[in-house]
């Protein structure tokens, strides 16, 4: 049995008042909810009213309030009854109807007979006075073997070829994520263009997905280019990342070597130094899609919304693993945690969901966290155990930054480089983040083209060098404060 089902008949069993499913997949949800009232007739109400499928009484565009009304007056016809709304969400912050749920509620928890309410939505409203009779429950996503199945159906109904089982592995993977519906729409559209789904039709189903996923609204799913080899310095974080690579990879050999599922990294420390660069690096390493969650999206305006989005954006990485989940600027998510004030309850209780899922994380999403200021940050994310590992990212040294150079000059004006003196560049720069030097070399390739130059010198980086304010510069007292904790914390330095 599928474990919605499951749930639901729990939860049904159990007398809960209001259930309330989270999907976009209203027509399947519904079916599940059908199977698990156990012979209980279905109620329905939808934009276009109401239908009670056991006397088969439609009332066409009734309001829901007035649906509502009927059911608190008429206790009989609740009776052995699973009332389902679909397209509700919006009339949640209606008072009226608030109100109007919350006395048929808690008539049911006053022992109204063998009777509940199911709310099937893509998107969670949980109004205040509704919180303690509601309970939350979300559509599983396809397992792989399951989109195989969904794809073989579709090419058994288009009386087309099933694809070969290697293809149909590499495809299913792409498809992960997706409900049944999005993957036949896909699938549909890439058989038009010439009748057959082929691999070639895998990177606009790709970047379909990547617009699926964008606007859900609380992940997003970025294209990758950047590589190790863009990333100059850090080398004990790229080997440690390597080391995490070959287990990913060899993950079935690795646990029954007895090595444990990498969990994730927490990349700390100055601004414009390579954090991010390493997040997309080890996606590109790991040959898995990246993900980044936006907790600032995840923020919702009702109570439990915060936290529904969270469990939503888990489990729709969970759902694509094996991926890398990005957490940018971690310690702006779980700033004012413990504190006293109602939105730092929120942040609170997000960072249990957060910190439950780490610690017991056992899907192949490797969270790789990023964050500038540590300071700012909970205790508790920092203790070991969430983490594999905690780097500390500082300022490059000087062969860092020579690498850096090297790195964004060959980007820009490779036929220049051999006649470029990177010491030159390396020691004039002390003090300057990696953003910083990528800052220099635009510049000076920018104004090389301005004055019809056929080729940059040393000289014109040095110009450049000249005109910019390092970071140390701009940030001299906080980074001196900065660099204190991370070396009392004793965390691991990314450089070598
Ligand atoms: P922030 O905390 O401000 O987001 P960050 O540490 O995540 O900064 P990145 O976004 O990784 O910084 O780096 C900014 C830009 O600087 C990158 O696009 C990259 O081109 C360049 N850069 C930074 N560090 C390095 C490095 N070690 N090697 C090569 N390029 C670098």
């Amino acid at each position: 049995m599928n474990t919605l089902e499951d749930s639901l008949i729990r939860f049904m069993d159990a007398g809960f008042p209001i259930i309330y499913i989270d999907t976009f997949e209203e027509s399947k949800a519904v079916k599940y909810v059908q199977s698990a009232a156990c012979g209980r007739e279905i109620m329905e109400w939808s934009v276009t009213g109401f239908c009670d499928y056991a006397t088969n009484s439609v009332c066409p565009d009734w309001p829901l309030a007035d649906t509502l009304r009927f059911l608190i007056s008429d206790a009989k016809s609740c009776h052995r009854r699973v009332l389902v709304l679909t397209d509700c969400h919006s009339y949640l912050s209606d008072p009226t109807i608030t109100a109007l749920l919350k006395l048929l509620a808690q008539k049911i928890v006053n022992g109204l007979d063998d009777f509940n309410i199911v709310i099937v939505s893509p998107v969670v409203v949980i109004p205040p006075e509704l919180e303690k009779f509601m309970s939350i429950l979300s559509m599983d996503y396809l397992s792989q073997s399951e989109i195989q199945q969904v794809v073989n159906d579709f090419c058994d109904e288009q009386e087309i070829d099933r694809l070969s089982p290697q293809f149909l592995d590499e495809l299913s993977m792409a498809l992960k994520g997706l409900t049944e519906f999005e993957i036949f729409n896909m699938l549909a559209m890439a058989l038009t263009d010439d009748g057959e789904i082929t691999s070639s039709d895998l990177d606009l189903i790709i970047e379909q997905k990547q617009q699926l996923i964008r606007k859900s609204g609380i992940l997003e799913m970025i294209s990758v280019k950047e590589d190790l080899s863009n990333i100059g310095g850090l080398e004990n974080l790229k080997k440690w990342l390597q080391r995490k690579g070959k287990i990913f990879k060899n993950i079935v050999q690795a646990e029954k070597y007895g090595v444990d599922i990498p969990k994730g990294v927490l990349i700390a420390g100055m601004p414009g130094c390579g954090k991010s660069l390493n997040a997309k690096a080890a996606a590109k390493l790991f040959n898995v899609p990246l993900l980044r969650m936006d907790m600032g999206r995840l923020m919702g305006k009702y109570v439990g919304e915060s936290e529904a989005n969270m469990r939503k954006a888990i489990k729709l990485a969970e759902a694509i693993s094996p991926c890398v989940l990005w957490i940018d600027e971690l310690e702006k998510a779980f700033a004012g945690v413990g504190g006293s004030s109602g939105a730092s309850d929120v942040t609170t209780r997000l960072f249990g969901t957060f910190l439950t899922w780490l610690q017991e994380k056992e899907s192949l999403a490797f969270v790789v966290a990023t964050a500038n200021d540590i300071a700012k940050m909970p205790p508790e994310l920092l203790r070991k155990g969430r983490f594999d590992e905690i780097f500390y990212v500082g300022l490059p040294k000087k062969q860092e930054r020579k690498k850096i150079f090297e790195i964004h000059i060959q980007k820009r004006r490779p036929k220049d480089l051999s006649d470029i003196n990177l010491d030159e560049l390396a020691n004039k720069t002390d003090g300057y983040s990696g953003a910083d030097i990528e800052g220099v070399v635009k510049d000076s390739v920018e104004e090389a083209f301005a004055i019809g130059k056929k080729q940059i010198s040393t000289k014109d980086i040095c110009d450049a060098i000249k005109n910019t304010h390092s970071l140390s510069e701009i940030m001299k007292d906080s980074l001196k404060e900065m660099n204190k904790i991370y070396e009392d914390r004793k965390f691991k330095n990314a450089s070598e």
